[in-house]
């Protein structure tokens, strides 16, 4: 299949090239498109035959389901069963935005789309350019990140043509996207609304609107029998080429500890990478060392987390070590997507 890659700047749209896009998917084909979190892969979410095409180009199990993105508040209502007060509540805080809320779907929801579920994941993104897409494409446009299955998610579009080309019929290339981690994922079929993935919209700022929300118990470590409730966060996504192992501890003795083991593992022939912070990458002896960013500006490690693990395929590291996050804001979502890249690979350094 030839890919057509078209540039659309967000601050300056062409209704032509999105009109063109929009046609892409309501004749049930595949378009990947830029959003704040990251670039997600486009078909017709109320079309079975399109979400069993996203399920195909990503190589995602098909009981992985997919978030359906809308661009109008009104056109919640047709493929939901209820929007209760809180969801009206959210929905007015949060979106457009990165939260994602998971609700009973409506005979109009393919189980296609849901994975088989009677929920369904609806978003509204906030990138200017994802919605006018969305309008064209006819309103309901089903999306999960861009990447291909155990890839990291793409967060430049040259990371989505890695990944697609040759796969599907369009990348909109939108340039760099802003957050680089995917949208909070909040449960409102749940008594008590139930976090099911960490991310920008943080568990204070949804307890400020909803007054109580919980924590799904599974996310921060596998020590659990339990499976975790949105069936994409079983799935060990994200894991780079190199053998990832997070180290926490003190900041003096991460260091120390990441520099033993950088020793031990070049001794028997490794090839050894860090992922550090502005505050410590100096110290670090390793074969490549990655700045995330300043501790100062979680928001920075966010943005840049994915293109590194991306970056350390390209660089054959055999091991990495990365400090970790554990900040309540956002460090739980990057602590949460390093501990899945990692396999939940943990030393205390003491
Ligand atoms: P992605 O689109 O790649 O960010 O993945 C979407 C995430 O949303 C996956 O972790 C899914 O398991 C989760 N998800 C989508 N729909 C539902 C649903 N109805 N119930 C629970 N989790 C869901
Ligand atoms: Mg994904």
């Amino acid at each position: 299949m030839d890919t057509q890659v078209i540039v659309i700047d967000e601050h300056n749209i062409d209704a032509d090239k999105i009109r063109v896009a929009g046609k892409i998917i309501r004749d049930g084909g595949l378009v990947a498109f830029p959003t704040e979190t990251v670039y997600g892969l486009g078909g017709d979410g109320l079309n079975p035959e399109s979400s069993k095409r996203i399920y195909a180009a990503k190589g995602r199990p098909s009981d992985n389901p997919l978030i359906i993105h809308i661009a109008r508040l009104e056109d919640l209502y047709p493929i939901v069963s209820e929007v209760t007060e809180d969801v009206l509540r959210l929905a007015e805080a949060f979106w457009p935005g990165p939260l994602t809320m998971i609700l009973p779907k409506s005979d109009r929801v393919p189980y296609e789309t849901t994975g088989g579920l009677d929920t369904v994941a609806v978003r509204m993104p906030e990138h200017k350019t994802a919605l006018a897409f969305i309008e064209a494409a006819g309103g309901y446009v089903a999306a999960p990140s861009a990447n291909t299955s155990g890839k990291p998610s793409p967060t430049m579009a040259t990371h989505v043509i890695d990944d697609m080309q040759g796969r599907i019929d369009m990348i909109i290339d939108g340039g760099a996207v802003g957050i680089g981690l995917e949208s909070t994922i909040v449960d409102m079929t749940e008594e008590v609304p139930m976090i099911l993935r960490p991310g920008y919209i943080t568990q204070e700022m949804l307890y400020k609107v909803l007054g109580e929300v919980t924590m799904d118990k599974t996310l921060m470590g596998e020590d659990t029998k339990e499976a975790p409730k949105a069936p994409g966060m079983k799935y060990k996504h994200y894991a780079p080429k190199g053998d990832l192992t997070i180290v926490e501890g003190s900041e003096e003795a991460v260091i120390q500890q990441i520099n033993a083991l950088i020793c031990k593992g070049q001794a028997r022939g490794e090839r050894v990478g860090v992922i550090a912070t502005k505050e410590t990458m100096d110290y670090y002896k390793a074969d490549v060392v990655k700045c995330a960013g300043s501790r100062q500006c979680e928001e920075e490690i966010a943005h840049g987390l994915y293109a590194i693990l991306r970056e350390f395929d390209d660089d054959e590291v055999t091991l990495i070590y990365s400090e970790s996050f554990e900040s309540l804001g956002m460090g739980q979502a990057i602590m949460n997507r390093l501990l899945k890249a990692a396999g939940y690979q943990v030393i205390h350094a003491e």
